[in-house]
């Protein structure tokens, strides 16, 4: 990698107004601004001449984050990609916006830099140097590496070692009597449909130490379910890859890499979920199952991309109050299977069950119209007949119900699933 030239700055251009919405953010204080913020040109200028940020990914969501730092007018901003021979490949190139197809092959981090510093004139993007390479462990560097930053964002895949490592290291440089040692932290990840952003003041706020226990679990699925009565396709892929796949290969290793040996696990699992009447069986579900795979979407990585960034520009700028201090993305939707003949009595029964709902007293609303209310009295008086009606005469196959419940923090909306 020795002769690969650093891409250098293109000088910052001077047309007027240019930073002028953001400007509008540092002029003036706002409603909930901290009294001790100063609207002025310093703010201003501290963004686009001293603050530096560092942000660890070059992944979909790294990009992301690199691009709309520097539309802010972050001008000095770091980026260091963990993996040291991360070149890019055809198939980043639907998620991460900044590569196009002459890039196949090249260092993502290079890239990455090239293509900010040549579109957002003004921005310096250093890729981190080492001797010979843009690339390194984040272990490896020292601490005052990290000293010169004011803001570090990660994005660590899902290496949860790493991000021990990288939430440990600015908690112990903390020093009290030098303010400046205290790095601000911006945590993020995605995975699916779900995302999350959060802000750390290292040794300050809860840090990713502090919650490490609510980590997902993978699910595993009980041997007897898998064998017995599946119901799931998970438990039917499961049972082809774990058990018949060693009864008939007793002597050849699951290569999940293999397509000849993803393709006679999807026959395989195929035969099985029809005798179980289990549905919807596809080549990429088995392949995403055996292999673990979580699909990268392109709109989740925007998402938290978007809520790192104002956090980001916040904490650099104070103009308003930071995020206290996760934001969570559920993008999923959740389904609602009921049967035709059912009340809506029943439906709410069956929400009040539901383990992933916990939806306690729960009132009904959809498409805007109130099907029922538990309170006030008169709107409860007005909606009750509802409940004797047939949901067939209430809701549309598809609909989305709104779903309010005292102990709900936030309205849920399911999709209404009618079966026979
Ligand atoms: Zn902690």
């Amino acid at each position: 990698m020795g002769d690969i030239s650093l891409p250098t700055p293109l000088p910052a251009p001077t047309w007027p107004n240019r930073f002028q919405h953001v400007d509008t953010l540092l002029d003036h204080p706002g409603p909930s601004t901290d009294p001790n913020f100063i609207g002025s040109e310093a703010v201003q200028c501290f963004l686009c001449e001293d603050s530096k940020v560092l942000i660890i990914s070059t992944g979909g969501l790294g990009c992301e984050i690199l691009a709309n730092l520097a539309l802010m007018g972050f001008a000095d901003i770091h980026v260091i990609d963990m993996d040291t021979a991360d070149t890019i490949d055809i198939s980043n190139l639907n998620q991460q916006f900044l590569f196009r197809p002459k890039d196949v092959g090249k260092p993502k981090v290079i890239v990455t830099a090239e293509f900010i510093m040549s579109h957002i004139p003004g921005t310096k993007v250093a890729p981190y140097l080492c001797p010979d390479t843009y690339f390194g462990k984040i272990q490896d560097k020292p601490e005052s590496y990290y000293m010169q930053f004011n803001l570090i964002v990660c994005r660590l895949d899902n290496s949860v070692k790493a991000r021990r490592w990288m939430n440990a290291t600015p908690v112990a440089m903390v020093n009290p009597d030098m303010p400046e040692s205290l790095k601000l932290m911006i945590d993020s990840g995605t995975e699916g449909l779900k995302g999350q952003a959060r802000v750390i003041l290292p040794s300050i706020m809860s840090c990713y130490e502090c919650s490490l226990d609510m980590l997902n679990k993978q699910t595993v699925f009980p041997i007897c379910t898998i064998v017995n009565t599946p119901r799931l396709l998970e438990h039917c892929i499961k049972w082809v890859s774990m058990l018949e796949w060693p009864k008939v290969f007793p002597d050849k290793k699951l290569n999940t890499d293999d397509l000849e040996h993803i393709q006679w696990l999807f026959m395989h699992t195929s035969t099985h979920t029809h005798e179980f009447k289990i549905e919807g069986i596809t080549w990429s579900l088995t392949q995403g199952i055996v292999k673990n795979i979580i699909p990268t979407i392109m709109s989740t990585n925007v998402v938290i991309a978007a809520s790192c960034c104002t956090e980001a520009f916040k904490l650099m700028t104070n103009c308003a109050p930071r995020l206290d201090n996760y934001f969570m993305l559920i993008g999923e939707m959740i389904d609602m299977p009921v049967k035709k003949e059912w009340m809506l009595e029943r439906l709410i029964r069956a929400l009040v069950e539901r383990q992933d709902i916990q939806a306690k007293k729960p009132s009904l609303s959809v498409n805007g119209c109130s099907l029922y209310l538990q309170a006030p009295l008169q709107l409860e008086c007005a909606t009750c007949p509802n409940l004797e009606k047939k949901l067939v005469n209430l809701v549309n196959v598809g609909d989305e119900l709104m779903v309010m419940a005292g102990l709900l923090p936030f309205n849920l909306t399911p999709r209404v699933l009618l079966k026979d």
